[in-house]
């Protein structure tokens, strides 16, 4: 045929007349606008007609597909089409003077099989070999860098395609630097190539892959193509190429330019990546950390509002050089006008960003492209005997070793959580003492009444016993936060991933998942940090069964009164059956929920820094005020709430004679008053007893004594259960009013156990029989660790994933709670 591609003259849907009818060739643009564009029926081979222009020409109105949409000119000028009256003129055979939309859609289907595609790299690392190899041309071929100083085209034919090659300058990056950088950022945002190959130097991925990544930014249509493939095997290096490509969703072609090998793999991938026909090809954003990804989205918020910067530019990519402070990206937001809000915004953010952690913007996210490379080659690429020459990043090869990683890893855990409650012990005393004195100051200025037993007992003791954890959470939140900021956390992340993988997860969720054995809230909280809505959910769905702090109490109550040897062990395997349970359940969910397999993606590892003592206080202090704040609120209806039901309804007669029931409410609310219990006797500790039967949570227990016999709970634990709900720590200080112990000053446990020890049922079939024995204490300690995790955490997880989450943890961890220890009951009733 003799319409050849190259000589029609390329024109854009703006370029239409009103009322000329022509014919889609080519969508040009990034990733996201050419769906966008798509998705209303502008694609390859779609007849358009121009309706009306607009007075100011923007926008105009067209018909597409039978029906008519506006476009901005900015949208159009990315469209190239054919007309009637051009395709007639081409095309030698005579139509006549008519032409029919199938003659144009012939036409049109020559012209469309054009590729252009661009060839990027670092200087040196073969671009002009390759386009030679390619092309058939022979450019100077030079082992220096900057050879290529301007560009150079050349076609060739495949497959009925044309492809056209542009070989631009080697560069480094794509910032405003130097002269080619500028040149060859304005070759991919103004040419818009279809496909942009970028070769990379095997030998030196690390530098290599920094430009890859401002492309990825870009949201354009890349393939690697990974030359001096010879120079890697060499060096014994080994490189899984394949699984890389995956994670960072560009295909990766292996080639040695300088013997021709892999150049016909590149040609078809090319053809491949145009035809829309790659699987692997997909856009992936770049982590920047929390603190540059925030400021990313809010100037992207910005930037969306205005869409002729979102014709031209990916928002995220637009954002990012704004905070990048790139003058000349900067004059060309400015130049569009009505774009001072969004100058203002980046503005501030990346000041922000640079007094955080007193560095250029620029250098932050430079090293945050850094983490990300590396990260990916963590996973990917194992070097040779070539000795590595990055020495910043030397403490890795200790933390994130073979071996040693673990150990160096499990040592920072130990040391972590013995600093939270061996250091953390000593204010906790501190506030407890407070929170007492507090208490015993406000019982006696107070006139007695439901008033003063509100305040004691209600909101003293329900926000003093979130308040005396204080101290740990401020020192756990420390160490994470001083993790964090010197890098270690992601490190942390790397080590436990290969074992995460195997439940589903990810590495990133062993920090969350850990941080619950501490306290579920701060872990809840904790799962911002992972990327992906599975793995986030996935995490919070088996945080409630790390064994958090507050139900070591019980554990130890029931293993000291019950379990005479082996204490260590026994209580082990409760935080063992946590651990279990929270396998299965990942596993479990991961093919309910989750079936679909997710893309593989990046860890990064950013560099190692020296924290500054003032940034870490600020993380710190964040994360705590966040957590007093928001669960404060919840723990503070929730004790006075229990503490109405375990107060109501008031036997007139008895609480005239009766002058101390408060102790009851006071020890259900978990505040450890223990001074004034002291005084307490015998008579009103019976006294108090029948009050809590007889009180609303009494008949609560009761009511649910049918559902937990199987379990072989009396009423009593069903109390202690109940009142658990709010949270854990309450369990014990029920128990202790329940089973008449008087919880004496020194001798606590010793009275509560041996009172627990001799307790039997006094009515029913089981008369005379004991309450408790090992097998019941047991199955009682392994309720606790499941069942629902505390009306803190079900808040916690309603914010992060939603109503419908939070109701289903709750009714899913009681349902296996009730599971699991019915199974242990009944198996070890057998023995
Ligand atoms: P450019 O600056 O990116 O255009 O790189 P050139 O094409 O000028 O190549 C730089 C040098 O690398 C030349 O000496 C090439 O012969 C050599 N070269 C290119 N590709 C390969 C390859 O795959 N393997 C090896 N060993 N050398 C190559
Ligand atoms: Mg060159």
């Amino acid at each position: 045929m003799a319409l050849e591609g190259k000589n029609i003259k390329i024109r854009f849907l703006s370029d239409l007349k009103e009322g000329e009818t022509a014919v889609i060739t080519r969508v040009k643009g990034y990733g996201a606008f050419r769906k966008r564009i798509g998705e209303m029926g502008f694609v390859f081979g779609t007849v358009v007609k121009v309706i009306k222009k607009a007075p100011l020409l923007d926008p105009v109105e067209y018909e597409v597909m039978g029906y008519r949409v506006s476009l901005r000119k900015s949208e159009t000028e990315l469209i190239e089409v054919v007309t009637e009256e051009e395709a007639l003129t081409l095309d030698e055979r005579s139509f006549e003077g008519t032409i029919t939309i199938e003659h144009l859609r012939e036409t049109v289907r020559e012209k469309g099989k054009t590729i252009n595609v661009a060839l990027v790299g670092n200087p040196n690392c073969g671009k002009t070999t390759l386009f030679n190899l390619a092309t058939g041309r022979h450019e100077k071929v030079g082992n220096y860098g900057g050879v290529t100083v301007d560009t150079k085209t050349a076609h060739l034919q495949r497959n009925g395609y044309e492809i056209n090659f542009t070989d631009l300058p080697g560069t480094y990056s794509i910032s405003e630097y130097s002269p080619e950088e500028l040149y060859v950022r304005q070759h991919l945002t103004n040419e818009l190539p279809d496909v942009v190959v970028n070769v990379i130097d095997s030998s030196n991925l690390e530098r290599n892959l920094y430009l890859t990544t401002q492309l990825i930014d870009m949201n354009i249509k890349v393939i690697i193509a990974l030359n001096m493939y010879d120079e890697l095997d060499k060096s014994g290096a080994k490189f899984n190429y394949i699984e890389l490509g995956k994670m960072i969703g560009i295909p990766i072609i292996p080639t040695i330019a300088s013997k021709g090998k892999g150049i016909d793999e590149l040609l078809d991938e090319i053809i491949t990546m145009d035809e829309e026909r790659e699987p692997v090809f997909r856009h992936i954003h770049i982590s920047y950390g929390s603190h540059i990804n925030l400021a990313i989205e809010k100037v992207s918020e910005e930037i969306r509002k205005v869409k002729t910067i979102t014709d031209k530019y990916h928002a995220h990519y637009a954002a990012l050089k704004l905070l990048e402070d790139d003058s000349i990206f900067i004059s060309e937001v400015e130049s569009i006008g009505n774009t001072n809000d969004i100058i203002e915004r980046a503005r501030k953010e990346r000041v922000k960003l640079e007094k955080e952690f007193n560095e250029k913007s620029s250098s932050l996210i430079a090293d945050a492209k850094y983490a990300f490379i590396r990260g990916a080659l963590k996973e990917t690429f194992s070097p040779g005997n070539k000795v590595s020459s990055d020495k910043s990043h030397s403490p890795d090869k200790f933390l994130t070793h073979k071996w040693l990683g673990f150990p160096i890893f499990l040592l920072f855990m130990w040391a972590m959580f013995q600093a939270t409650f061996t250091l953390g012990s000593y204010p906790v005393n501190w506030i407890d003492n407070a929170v007492s004195w507090f208490s015993d100051f406000v019982g006696s200025t107070m006139a007695e009444g439901p008033l003063r037993d509100l305040i004691i007992d209600g909101i003293i003791g329900g926000v003093g016993g979130v308040i005396v954890f204080l101290p740990n959470i401020l020192i756990l939140f420390f160490c994470i936060s001083l993790m964090e900021d010197t890098g270690y956390m992601a490190r942390a992340a790397f080590i436990m991933d290969r074992l995460m993988h195997k439940i589903g997860l990810h590495g990133k969720s062993f920090i969350p998942l850990l941080m619950g054995f501490g306290c579920n809230v701060p872990a809840i909280m904790a799962t911002r940090t992972l990327e992906s809505r599975k793995d986030r959910l996935l995490t919070m769905m088996i945080i409630p069964f790390m064994s958090c702090s507050a139900r070591l109490p019980v554990y130890v109550l029931l293993i000291s009164a019950f379990f005479l040897k082996n204490q260590g062990l026994v209580l082990l395997s409760v935080y063992l059956i946590g651990v279990l349970v929270a396998v299965v359940t990942a596993l479990l969910f991961n093919k309910i929920f989750f079936a679909k397999k997710e893309a593989p993606f990046v860890m990064e590892l950013p560099p190692y820094r020296v924290p500054t003592i003032r940034n870490t206080a600020i993380h710190m202090w964040d994360k705590s005020v966040q957590y007093l704040s928001k669960m404060g609120s919840v723990i503070l209806v929730a004790s006075i709430l229990i503490w109405a039901l375990g107060y109501f309804p008031r036997d007139k007669e008895q609480s005239a004679t009766q002058p101390s029931t408060e102790q009851i409410s006071e020890n259900i609310s978990g505040s450890s008053s223990v001074e004034t219990a002291s005084e307490t006797t015998d008579v009103e500790i019976l006294q108090q007893s029948e009050h809590i039967e007889n009180s609303y949570i009494g008949r609560i227990g009761h009511f649910i004594e049918p559902v937990i016999a199987p379990l072989g709970f009396d009423w009593k634990i069903g109390v202690s259960i109940v009142t658990g709900l709010a949270a854990k720590e309450i369990v014990v200080g029920s128990m202790g009013i329940l089973y008449q112990s008087d919880l004496a000053a020194d001798e606590t446990s010793v009275n509560l156990q041996t009172k627990l020890q001799q307790q039997t049922y006094n009515k029913g079939a089981k008369v005379g029989q004991k309450v408790f024995t090992p097998l019941v204490a047991f199955t009682f300690m392994v309720f606790v660790l499941l069942y629902f995790p505390c009306i803190a955490v079900i808040a916690a997880i309603r914010r992060e994933a939603g109503n419908k989450w939070a109701v289903f943890v709750m009714f899913y961890t009681t349902l296996v709670a009730w599971l699991v220890a019915f199974g242990v009951f009944q198996i070890g009733s057998m023995f």
